[in-house]
């Protein structure tokens, strides 16, 4: 399965985007660069690409996102230690149970960078559940239609075989991807848009969140 982190697995408090906002303050002297940028459900790239071009600070985004991430990263580190946040409910008991299972390979489907949606499973104790952090990222595609399926080949090549894939993520747009890569599509409304609008958009199952561990691991598994 690929999980999607921000408002699936947990709630940062906000320190991606005060996060982004400094790396592209110190790099490039412009403040409040991500005020008018959408973040929900899209893709590091595809937001950070946003403000590049808004300010014009680069004339290959492309080629300015590496740096970009470097100079993220610590500041990454640094929010997250100042902001509080939460795993999401469940989540640690979900994972635990998941991790045990021979059968099931753990990955992520995320718009996060590499580099800081790890510092984020890090920082809320659950990187270990992780092993590998197989899956596809902001940094694979600036499309989330295109990073989970980058995310469900490297699952496969990992060993998952014919396994069913589920991608677990709280926006229509994790829905729209799976979808596009016909895997399950299992919303969780932790995030801002309820069960119902994730039933909408085409969802296969759709809960308020992973509480009940007993149901989500029905769903997860499909048995
Ligand atoms: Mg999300």
């Amino acid at each position: 399965m690929l999980w999607d982190i921000d408002n699936t697995l947990l709630y940062t408090g906000g320190a991606g985007g005060v996060a982004m906002t400094r790396a592209f303050r110190e790099l490039y002297g412009v403040d409040d660069a991500f005020g008018r940028v959408e973040f929900s459900g899209r893709s590091d790239t595809a937001i950070f690409i946003d403000a590049a071009r808004t300010h014009a600070i680069a004339q290959d985004p492309a080629l300015e996102i590496v740096r970009f991430i470097d100079a993220y990263l610590p500041h990454m580190e640094a929010a997250l230690r100042e902001i509080r946040g939460a795993l999401m409910p469940g989540i640690d008991a979900v994972l635990a149970t998941l991790s045990e299972r021979p059968d099931v390979t753990q990955g992520l489907g995320t718009g996060n960078f590499r580099r800081t949606g790890e510092a984020k499973l890090v920082h809320y104790g659950i990187a270990h559940y992780f092993p590998g952090t197989v899956g596809g990222f902001g940094d694979d595609h600036e499309s989330r239609d295109e990073l989970v399926r980058i995310g469900i080949e490297r699952l496969r090549n990992g060993g998952s075989g014919d396994e069913r894939v589920v991608v677990i993520g709280d926006t229509p747009h994790d829905v729209a991807a799976a979808k596009a890569n016909g895997a399950f599509a299992l919303g969780v409304a932790t995030g801002r848009d309820s069960v119902q609008r994730l039933h909408g958009c085409g969802a296969d199952a759709a809960v308020e969140d992973l509480s009940d561990t007993d149901a989500a691991l029905h769903l997860i598994l499909g048995a």
